[in-house]
């Protein structure tokens, strides 16, 4: 039909023009592994990415071509999550921290030409270099950190490289439906699969970042991911701030107790997100040692739920706010966020955090439900468990390259999440489970997630985890491992967690006292989640070197 808006395509070329033109003089700092800082702004940052662009050129990237990153966040990697893309080629961020037979079949499957890798982490790649075929040359970033003992060969530095690139300026005309980045899921069953993401997806994704009811992402404020750049595009953090013209505060590898309360605190940090292991951390630490933390309004938390505990700690004896988001690597992350409505605000703390523990409402544009095993919808009561499917303009259509089972995507347009929720009458969605994780007890369901929630009510208890066992007369029982905190009054009495527990949770569903116990600590995941299927290997209880001396 004549006389519609005019099509302009979204892609990440406008998220850079847009910083550069309009807020050139807002900070990017980044601190290396020394703890020294390095401060630009996104005006020098615009002409880097451009010269950038220019050494990828030089070495021959072309549109499509897969191009690694293996690196903590910092500005370098930044420049990459810019000149990648807008060249047309495709930004693969690749998770440090997985076993080597992993980062192979990885590097492998994506068929990545070059890898970018901080030179401290360079030494993991030196060993599998013979089994990269596809990879040509290794680029290293000096980030301050220690040399490694051994070196990929062939390298090259990366400042040298942009030294010798030229400043010309030169965007490829793109679709915004050229593919811009991916990312493999931390696959804790099977081989990871690969999630391609799109310009359009990712400008999208950035745009509702930036509204005040998703992340918040504006311009006053000054942002600090401490997800790592590989995990799904730091939530898409770095796009969102660009986009905003924010101030984004890179931590380099040190992202616990001193040197992130000191950045946090120095670089006067509003808005800071990641996992709630971090925060537990955090939380911990400020209880003991001083910190001017009144400019952070915000934790945004994600990737596992954010414990009653943590909300509660925070708002109380900190006066910021945590709020959650649920996510995968499927959905670009961001999904739903737990925000207070408007009418919510007079009701008790109780009740509020009541709605504070939920995973939130969809954010715009994604749509989800909780189907029973039939693939019937069930009623939003907040008490039927159903699996989440979720559909939208930034959630995966496919896995890439056929990377894994595409079960999860079905003809109907909506993705299967593999995670067990509740949805409320107000639409705010609760994950009880992933589907595997869900423990069964003669037909009837316990969720670990909230048998968790509960226990980290204990003041001595820093940390736990609930998995099933296999019993025959009852399918399924549930045994909760903990983990006390560093400094405690009186020692943590099995007794008094299951007693807790019992404010929540029926009888028949609470652990027997010989499935509660406390360990040294708990195995995590790649992600720095907690890894449940390395628990399970542990049942019926923990080994001799897990438990504490
Ligand atoms: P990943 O793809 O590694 O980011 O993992 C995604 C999974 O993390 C989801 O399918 C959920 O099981 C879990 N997850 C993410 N955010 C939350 C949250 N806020 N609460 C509970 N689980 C979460």
């Amino acid at each position: 039909m004549n006389g519609l808006m005019m099509d302009c395509p979204l892609v990440i070329s406008s998220i850079l023009r847009r910083a550069a033109r309009y807020f050139p003089e807002k900070a990017i700092v980044s601190r290396y592994e020394d703890e020294s800082i390095f401060r630009s702004n996104y005006g020098q940052f615009y002409t880097r990415v451009v010269r950038l662009m220019n050494v990828l050129r030089d070495l021959g990237i072309k549109p499509g071509d897969r191009v690694a990153t293996f690196a903590w966040n910092h500005r370098r990697h930044l420049e990459l999550y810019f000149a990648v893309p807008c060249l047309g080629a495709v930004l693969h961020t690749v998770n440090l921290r997985l076993h080597r037979e992993q980062l192979r079949y990885i590097f492998n499957h994506a068929q990545d030409r070059v890898i970018f890798a901080d030179r401290a982490l360079a030494g993991l790649l030196a060993g599998l270099k013979p089994n990269l075929p596809t990879v040509e040359r290794y680029i290293l970033m000096d980030e301050r950190g220690p040399e490694p003992a051994e070196l990929p060969t062939p390298w090259v530095d990366y400042e040298q490289l942009m030294e010798a690139a030229s400043d010309r300026e030169e965007f490829p005309r793109l679709d915004e439906n050229t593919a811009a980045g991916l990312c493999y899921t931390s696959g804790t069953t099977g081989e990871p699969k690969g999630v391609l993401y799109s310009h359009r997806s990712t400008y999208l994704h950035a745009m509702s970042g930036c509204m005040v009811d998703t992340s918040a992402v504006g311009e006053r404020e000054i942002v600090l991911p401490v997800v790592p750049m590989f995990h799904v595009n730091a939530w898409g953090l770095p796009y969102s701030s660009a986009l905003a013209g924010a101030t984004q505060v890179f931590p380099g590898p040190l992202v616990l107790d001193r040197p992130l309360a000191e950045l946090l605190e120095a670089e006067r940090v509003t808005i800071a997100v990641g996992i709630p292991l971090i925060w537990n951390r955090l939380y911990q630490y400020l209880k003991e040692n001083k910190h001017d933390l009144s400019r952070l309004h915000t934790l945004f938390v994600g990737g596992a739920a954010a414990p009653r505990t943590l909300i509660e700690g925070f708002a109380r004896d900190f006066g910021i706010n945590v709020i959650q988001g649920w996510g995968m690597t499927e959905t670009s992350p961001v999904g739903t966020v737990s925000r207070l409505k408007s009418a919510m605000v007079g009701w008790t703390e109780t009740e509020r955090l009541q709605v504070q523990v939920k995973q939130g409402i969809p954010v715009i544009t994604v749509e989800a439900r909780i189907l029973d095993e039939a693939g019937q919808d069930l009623p939003w009561d907040g008490q039927h468990v159903g699996e989440l499917v979720v559909q939208g303009p930034w959630i995966a259509s496919a896995y890439y390259a056929n990377s894994g089972a595409d079960a999860a995507f079905t003809q109907d347009g909506w993705f299967r999440t593999g995670d067990m929720a509740t949805m409320d009458e107000r639409g705010y969605m609760q994950i009880a489970d992933r589907k595997k994780d869900l423990i069964k007890r003669k037909g009837e369901w316990i969720s670990s997630v909230d048998m968790e929630n509960e226990a980290l009510a204990h003041p001595g208890i820093l940390e736990t985890a609930v998995v099933g066992r296999p019993d025959e007369e009852c399918d399924e029982l549930p045994v909760l491992f903990f983990v006390t905190c560093k400094e405690l009054a009186a020692p943590v009495e099995i007794q008094d967690i299951i007693a807790l527990l019992g404010h929540k949770f029926a009888r028949w569903q609470l652990p027997r006292p010989e499935d509660v116990h406390l360990v040294a600590s708990l195995p995590k995941t790649s992600v720095g989640k907690i890894d449940k299927k390395a628990l399970r290997l542990w049942l019926p209880c923990p080994p001799l070197e897990a438990q504490p001396s």
